[in-house]
């Protein structure tokens, strides 16, 4: 194992936050990667939030951010359509914010499910949803050969009483009516780090994992080839780490330990080359 890492790819809820405030020890963690020139990079399936939105939340924790320090399931199924799918015509299901963004991005968007040209699906997490959504949905994935993708597995997303359906369960739904599951983009998919990558430039071998939950982030960071630790500030313990088919290379109680390990003090790096 190597263990000199110069890219952290660092989920957030759990790992960096709980609830609306820093895990002890972030911000120093997040300070010693920087200070000692290497990198991390945020990646999160939490598509209720925009990168501006992170921004501002985390400037209201005192942690200066940029928007090249996120990669979000909805970046990554933007740039995975417009690697893929770009001459296509897409029927989205998700919020009006995430068409308009999709619009943005130069694909060709539809939300009229009668159009002849769809010939892709897009599903995403939507506190707008409607049963026309969903007729559409599943009408166009009976009735014709279209590709059908989704923005990210989670079933759920925690608010503050508790929690709400979030983009795979409503891909269950449409599951049960055609028997058609999605090709997912977030974690556990490996996507994202592989985009992390290639915008710091990093081999897999120089990038470290960290996340809370062994499903989503330590199983994404395996099937993209990076290293994984595994914090015990969130969902997984010790015990169902080390029972795992497949257990993270590095186990810590929180970010913190682990930037004293990874980081314990200036170096020179400059990132990665
Ligand atoms: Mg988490």
């Amino acid at each position: 194992m190597n263990r000199d890492k110069r890219l952290f790819l660092l989920d957030i809820d759990g790992t960096i936050c709980r609830g609306n405030a820093l895990i002890p020890g972030a911000k120093e963690f997040l300070d010693a990667v920087q200070q000692s020139g290497r990198r991390y990079i945020f990646l999160s399936n939490n598509v209720t939030r925009s990168t501006r939105d992170y921004i501002r939340f985390f400037r209201d924790l005192g942690v200066e951010t940029r928007p090249e320090d996120y990669i979000t399931a909805a970046y990554a199924a933007i740039r995975y359509l417009k690697e893929h799918f770009a001459q296509s015509r897409i029927y989205l299901l998700a919020t009006d914010s995430f068409g308009r963004e999709c619009r943005e991005n130069g694909l060709n968007i539809t939300t009229d499910g009668s159009d002849p040209k769809i010939s892709c699906v897009l599903v995403a997490y939507d506190n707008q949803l409607t049963y026309r959504k969903i007729q559409d949905v599943c009408q166009l994935l009976t009735t014709r050969r279209v590709a059908y993708l989704a923005t990210n597995p989670d079933l759920v997303c925690p608010v503050e009483f508790g929690y709400l359906p979030d983009c795979g369960a409503i891909c269950n739904m449409i599951q049960t009516a055609t028997r058609r599951s999605p090709q997912y983009i977030g974690k556990p998919e490996p996507a994202m780090v592989e985009y992390a990558l290639k915008r710091a430039g990093c081999r897999a071998e120089q990038a470290l994992m960290v996340g809370d939950r062994l499903y989503t982030d330590i199983l994404c960071g395996q099937r993209a080839g990076v290293d994984t630790a595994l914090v015990l500030s969130g969902e997984a313990t010790r015990a169902e780490a080390e029972a795992s088919a497949l257990p993270p290379e590095y186990i810590f109680p929180s970010v913190a330990e682990l930037g004293r390990v990874f980081c314990p003090g200036r170096t020179a790096y400059r990132h990665c080359s």
